[in-house]
């Protein structure tokens, strides 16, 4: 007897086991995999390379993390649903309550906050300190000290960590390290090949490159690893694969993008170095030739009406995220710095006449007139 109509919607069609050799990964929009009979399914938790249920593992999740992981130079890597929950797990991956972490005091805003209200609300106490003080570092840890915490270049005032001496410290001190390198990506730096212990990335900015995903990934020692994605697991941090899928497409031009991006950069911060109404460039050219990252910080004069400046830079727009192929500029004090009182922005250097440039693949000389008429249009 034929299937009824409400079953043939559903079984109408018997899948066919073909061999199909697509070039790149399809997306395997799935939340769960089949099994023909138990002893498949038993197969899973033997490690038979099938797949059970997308909140475990996925073939577009799993790919993403494998290939960050590549470029880090790192044996294994697990992609999460942000930059955050990457964060969270290789935190967790590490530390357990009554457990203290030391991290650097200029971290990204969001990441400050996860480890101050909530994971201090879980018992995981930190110690924010500047890390351009190893001394000061070292006089903090403590007997239930695990973790040291750092990013490899800070937002938003690019100051390049010294990482061999960061590995150097947690060595003596048998303290594991996470690096946050999602300004620097692995193009620039691989923080796990210096020694780093975990190594996490917003993906969101150049991993993926065209600001249309909330993806992180952290990668780094297997067992580590193991651990941290268990924090995925459980706690249902896992990307979605279809994000996990632009990512990775996004992914292939890393080498591309972050070759234009940074060469932009350097002829836009020479460029704005020479400018009288630029009091300050924040690019540290003077670390690496071939430029540092995509990112370069400015400190307008005070002879320049910030408003105005922003209203003049015609195709560059203000967007409070970084790393597009486009390039657009934020204003740290009222966006990731929002928070933090405003003594605390001024000592750290954060003042209204900073803007922050993330460097698009535009031409560099289009990129570099739009400053300079901003600047000229916005002179008091
Ligand atoms: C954006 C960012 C994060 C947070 O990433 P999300 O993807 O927004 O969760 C963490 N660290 C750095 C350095 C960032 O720029």
């Amino acid at each position: 007897m034929g299937k009824r109509f409400e079953t043939e919607i559903l079984h109408g069609v018997t899948k066919k086991n073909r061999i199909i050799t697509s070039k790149v990964t399809p997306i395997y929009q799935t939340s769960a995999f089949s099994f023909k009979d138990l002893d498949e399914l038993e197969g899973f938790y033997h490690g038979n390379g099938r797949y059970l249920y997308s909140r475990v593992s996925n073939p577009n999740t799993d790919e993403l993390g494998d290939a960050v992981a590549v470029l880090e130079g790192a044996p294994a890597g697990v992609a999460t649903s942000s930059g955050l929950s990457a964060i969270l797990a290789g935190v967790l991956a590490v530390v357990k309550s009554g457990d203290h972490i030391i991290a650097a005091d200029d971290l990204y805003g969001g990441s400050f906050h996860m480890l101050k209200e909530e994971l201090n609300e879980l018992g995981i106490e930190t110690t924010f300190v500047p890390f351009s003080d190893l001394l000061k570092v070292e006089s903090e840890i403590k007997e239930n000290t695990k973790l040291l915490y750092t990013e490899s270049i800070t937002n938003p005032l690019l100051r390049v960590e010294n990482l061999n001496e960061v590995v150097k410290l947690a060595q003596k001190h048998l303290l594991f390290t996470l690096v946050d390198n999602t300004f620097a990506t692995p193009y620039h730096c691989q923080p796990y090949l210096l020694g780093i212990d975990l190594v996490v990335h917003s993906a969101t900015k150049y991993i993926g490159g065209h600001s249309d995903v909330t993806v992180g990934v952290v990668v780094g020692r297997a067992d580590l690893i193991d651990r941290a994605r268990s924090k995925v697991v459980n706690l249902g941090t896992n990307v979605s694969p279809f994000e996990a899928w632009l990512t990775c497409r996004g992914l292939k031009t890393l080498a591309l993008r972050m070759k234009a991006q940074s060469y932009n950069a350097k002829k836009l911060a020479e460029n704005l170095n020479e400018n009288p109404s630029v009091e300050k460039v924040y690019y540290p050219l003077d670390v690496a030739d071939n430029g540092y990252g995509a990112m370069v910080t400015i400190e307008l004069s005070k002879k320049v009406d910030i408003n105005q400046f922003f209203r003049s830079l015609g195709w560059v727009k203000i967007a409070p995220t970084l790393a597009g192929v486009e390039t657009t500029v934020s204003h740290p004090l009222t966006t990731s710095h929002r928070s933090l009182p405003k003594e605390a922005c001024e000592a750290l250097g954060i003042t209204q006449e900073v803007v922050r440039i993330s460097v698009g693949i535009e031409h560099e000389e289009d990129i570099i007139l739009q400053f300079e008429q901003a600047i000229e249009k916005s002179l008091l």
